[in-house]
């Protein structure tokens, strides 16, 4: 046994970090609990990484709420941490009259949700922001405030800010066992080592309803459903500088086109309700469908160079919004079905459970002084990277050293997080499940 934490929290991912980070600004002691070897090695790696407004939300779940306010949490965080993000603005396209006769409603519910930015506007104005688009438009709609970012740095930025806290990281261990106590709960790890809490928060994502059931319960379960995506060289970049948004369906928002944030251009996701929670590999079939789309949509994309293809497995549960519930009793809580917004909402998620922690009766007082945000290197195409910037490279020459020359990282950069980040990482695999 490990020693006891005040709060342990399972699950390393954007939602799980970012509530270490804001329980670890109180006096408390908190370990943030990891199956893998990394952190930010699950569904947080490989999504589409747009910072959504929450415009498309259903008005009045807690889902439309916490994603309205994780946008406004994350744009604030991003410039404090150096997270690169780009306001590209999207724009939804109507591609049939059906589509088209569903904008109004779609202003509504932005409306409802309170967002306000959105236009209608006419098919000239939809090829005007997108001149590449294919052809047969009718009509669109505007979002001005959504936005692309680099879901990796949100997920270090947030561990490494909870660990400057005090937060205690442990990795590789798998909980695959409960000991209800009195005073304590005892994790059991698939190793043999256990750790003990006072508090647990169970963010495990695709997990999340295993870990459920060792409390207990049986109210939910998880179906992986896999989004397949297609990148595309940097040389597409130039065809597309807005996300180009579906009208949404029932079972999703669709396939999309959007630049990235490291200056490719990403075509999809896929939409695929699976059994296996590790099927993070793409499928001929999904590829070809989101071909066929994109013939569609921007046939002039098609013919630039693929640079890589990848799928992540959204933790989609039989509950039509964001499962949030504490155990006062158990005293634990469960943080479930965050399926297609946690990097947008994760923090506003952290603060939202850190409410329902004190209200289930965790003690919580704030420290006085907290440390500074970290400074997170720059990843993202459309600003100084380290190898253009003369200052970085007279302090230190690493930093003009180029060593992989597709993406420009120089010795500087990459040895940034092994010798100088209070979370070191724990190996140099980008996994199974490459992200955008
Ligand atoms: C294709 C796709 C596109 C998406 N696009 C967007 C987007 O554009 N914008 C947006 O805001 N969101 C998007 N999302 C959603 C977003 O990626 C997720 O909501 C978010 O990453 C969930 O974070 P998480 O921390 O809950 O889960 P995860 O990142 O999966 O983290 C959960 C962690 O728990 C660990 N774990 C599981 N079981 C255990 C256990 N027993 N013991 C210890 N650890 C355990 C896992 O290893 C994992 O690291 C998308 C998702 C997908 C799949």
């Amino acid at each position: 046994m490990t020693s006891a934490y005040d709060v342990v929290v399972i699950g390393a991912g954007i939602v799980g970090s970012a509530i270490a980070r804001e329980l670890a600004g109180h006096d408390l002691s908190v370990a943030l609990v990891e199956a893998r070897r990394d952190v930010g090695d699950g569904t947080s790696k490989a999504n589409t990484a747009i910072l959504h407004t929450g415009f498309d939300a259903k008005p009045g779940t807690l889902e439309s709420r916490l994603v309205s306010r994780g946008y406004h949490l994350l744009s604030d965080y991003a410039e404090h941490t150096g997270i690169p993000i780009e306001r590209t603005e999207a724009i939804l396209v109507a591609w049939d009259r059906e589509q088209l006769d569903a904008l109004p409603g779609l202003q509504e519910k932005a409306e409802a949700n309170g967002y306000h930015q959105c236009e209608i506007v006419d098919a000239a104005s939809v090829y005007a922001a997108v001149p590449n688009l294919g052809p047969g438009a009718l009509g669109g709609l505007t979002v001005p405030g959504e936005s692309i970012i680099c879901t990796w740095t949100v997920n270090l930025a947030l561990a490494t800010d909870a660990v400057n806290r005090g937060a205690t990281v442990l990795t590789d261990h798998r909980i695959v066992g409960v000991g209800l106590d009195r005073e304590l709960t005892t994790l059991h790890t698939g190793t043999g080592e256990s750790v003990a809490a006072r508090w647990v928060v169970n963010a495990a994502g695709l997990g999340a309803d295993h870990v459920d059931g060792l409390f207990g319960h049986h109210r939910f379960t998880v179906t992986p459903r896999r989004g397949e995506l297609i990148v595309y060289d940097k040389l597409a970049r130039a065809l597309v500088d807005k996300i180009v948004l579906p009208v949404p369906t029932a079972r999703g928002k669709g396939v999309l086109i959007s630049p990235t944030i490291y200056g490719n251009v990403m075509l999809g996701p896929t939409s695929e309700d699976l059994q296996d929670r590790t099927a993070t590999g793409t499928s001929q079939a999904g590829l070809e469908f989101l071909l066929a789309k994109g013939r569609a949509l921007m046939p002039r994309l098609l013919e630039e160079e693929v640079t890589a293809t990848y799928a992540g497995l959204r933790a989609a549960i039989d509950h039509g919004d964001y499962l949030i519930e504490a155990d006062p009793a158990q005293r634990y809580l469960l943080v479930g079905g965050i399926r297609s917004t946690g990097l947008t909402a994760g923090m506003a998620v952290a603060e939202y459970v850190r409410d329902q922690l004190a209200a289930a009766g965790l003690a919580l007082r704030p420290r006085t002084a907290l440390p500074d945000p970290p400074r997170m290197p720059n990843l993202g195409e459309a600003f100084p990277r380290p190898f253009q910037q003369a200052e970085l490279i007279a302090a230190d020459p690493a930093y003009g050293r180029v060593v992989c020359f597709c993406e420009r990282v120089t010795e500087g950069r990459s040895a940034t997080r092994a010798d100088r980040s209070s979370h070191p990482p724990r190996s140099t695999d980008s996994g199974d499940a490459p992200g955008p």
